[in-house]
């Protein structure tokens, strides 16, 4: 998978080996872009979309490579939430509840107008067979990388450091997307991560000033010598399908698909993330039918 990472959106992850600390840095720019055309967003959704998508790549990269993550924020702020699911070999999609938010402050206050006053950031782990472990904190800095800061000070037994950040580039607000994590190994050298991450937005944004091409050269750019690990591309990809929507209204039995059949003849269905309809017609339904359990009854 290497030969896609330097050379557009990824993700790579590697270490630092003598201070024992976990690096993984995400460019998405495209899967922004993507978003942001699927969702039609402003550009301050856009902004925080793109920043929570580098995030859920982020979180995720610090998984298995099978599993999921969710990046969830809910805030009284004009942008109302946002939601992200991204998965440990770099496949993100999400949205947000408002598009149109195009209200921002300035310096620490820059994302306050659209954010609010209160609300909360969770992350839901996949930890297999259909079950989550979810982890939330109170919104208190307006921000989504220091609001995750924050997460991983209060929820997270591991010192661990998030920069995301968005650059416009002339007429493009969505110029790079791109975001940093770093996180103490066992043993990892806490003073020196704290030591790096006051300094992280700061480098980032020079790194990013200075057009690297993807997730690796941004990773020289900011920790030479670091150790790759692995890397993989980081793109906008929803599971969806007709099959999965079929399967949802199925699991609903007979009298219910009957109910749907009679009063409205098809079910349509738009997909959250990605804005697909997904229709199934009057042939689709009396298949289900024929294949549908009775209702009430467990199988
Ligand atoms: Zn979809």
């Amino acid at each position: 998978m290497d030969q896609t990472a330097g050379d557009g959106d990824g993700v790579v992850r590697a270490m630092l080996p003598e201070a024992r600390l976990r690096v993984a840095v995400v460019v998405c720019t495209e899967a922004a872009r993507t978003a942001r055309r699927l969702h039609q967003l402003r550009p301050v959704s856009a902004s925080l979309l793109g920043q929570g998508l580098a995030a859920g790549v982020l979180l995720a990269a610090l998984t298995k490579d099978e599993s999921r993550l969710n990046l969830q924020l809910e805030c009284d702020g004009p942008l109302r939430g946002l939601f992200v699911d991204a998965s440990g070999r770099g496949e993100v999609r999400g949205y947000v509840k408002n598009p149109d938010v195009d209200l921002e402050g300035t310096g620490a206050f820059r994302w306050r107008p659209a954010l609010g006053n209160s609300g909360f950031l969770s992350v839901l782990k996949d930890i297999g067979q259909g079950e989550y472990y979810r982890s939330s904190v109170q919104l208190t800095l307006h921000s989504l990388a220091a609001d995750l800061n924050h997460y991983f000070e209060t929820s997270d037994q591991v010192a661990t450091h998030v920069s995301l950040e968005v650059r416009a580039d002339g007429e493009e607000p969505l110029g790079a997307v791109a975001g940093v994590l770093l996180q103490a190994m066992p043993e990892g050298d806490v003073a020196e991560l704290r030591q790096r991450a006051a300094s992280l937005d700061a480098a980032l944004t020079r790194a990013l000033a200075a057009h690297p091409r993807g997730a690796r050269e941004l990773l020289e750019a900011l920790f030479p010598g670091a150790e790759v690990l692995a890397s993989s591309p980081a793109a906008w990809r929803c599971t969806c399908s007709k099959q999965r929507v079929l399967d949802a209204i199925g699991s609903l039995g007979r009298a219910e698909v009957q109910a749907i059949l009679d009063e409205q003849g098809q079910a349509a269905v738009e997909c959250q993330f990605c804005r697909t309809r997904h229709v199934a017609t009057r042939a689709d339904l009396e298949q289900l039918l024929a294949q549908a359990r009775p209702s009430g009854r467990a199988n």
